[in-house]
């Protein structure tokens, strides 16, 4: 294991003091990609990043992981795992990206790459361009819903037939494979289905 460089440790120090927040140990490591990734064991006191070359990326995963480092335990089940990224989580992570030398546009990118829901909390939290880059999000998803041709009947409703056909089970009117739930309750009872598809 690599040792962290000194920017990331002085980072560290600077946002648990800011915080209030007891130090965590920070583990680092690198890979010969472009990004970043990182996990934060808080039962384990163990922030760990695995630094791609990119440095703003780098720099925006260790605050990423020093947000969940801030973040309440989590409780119950989840103990021992990190946290959503919800709101609170992200109210945190954009405060420390702005004040640790993250710029808006970074922090939105490498944030909704990862977590497209980011950006829904980016535009509450009033963090420049993320008004924009919501938008386009949504365009682009209208777009591709429209781009899909519509569904059409291609068998009308019938009663299913169920036939072995090799390991698979299939309706014998339309042809379609029945599996799982719906093969357990045909069996039971006689049911009825459509065949819809892309005419
Ligand atoms: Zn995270
Ligand atoms: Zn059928």
């Amino acid at each position: 294991m690599a040792e962290a460089p000194a920017w990331a440790r002085s980072l560290v120090l600077t946002v648990c003091a800011e915080a209030d927040a007891p130090l965590p140990r920070l583990s680092w490591r690198h890979r010969d990609r472009t990004t970043s990734s990182g996990l934060t064991r808080q039962s384990a006191g163990l922030v760990s990043v695995v630094a791609g070359r990119d440095p703003v990326d780098q720099r925006l995963t260790l605050l990423h992981e020093l947000a969940h480092w801030l973040s309440p335990a989590p409780r119950g089940r989840r103990r021992g795992r990190t946290r959503h990224h919800d709101a609170a989580f992200y109210t945190t992570a954009f405060g420390l990206y702005r004040r640790h030398g993250v710029p808006d546009a970074a922090a939105l990118a490498g944030e909704s790459a990862r977590y497209p829901s980011s950006l829904t909390h980016a535009r509450r939290l009033g963090v420049p361009g993320a008004e924009e880059a919501w938008r386009e999000r949504r365009m682009a998803l209208r777009q591709r819903l429209q781009r899909r041709p519509p569904l059409r009947v291609l068998v009308p409703e019938h009663a299913v037939r169920l036939v072995r056909d090799g390991r698979w089970t299939r309706c014998a009117v339309c042809g379609i494979r029945v599996v799982g739930p719906n093969l357990r309750r045909l069996r039971r009872r006689p049911g009825r289905h459509v065949l819809m598809g892309i005419a």
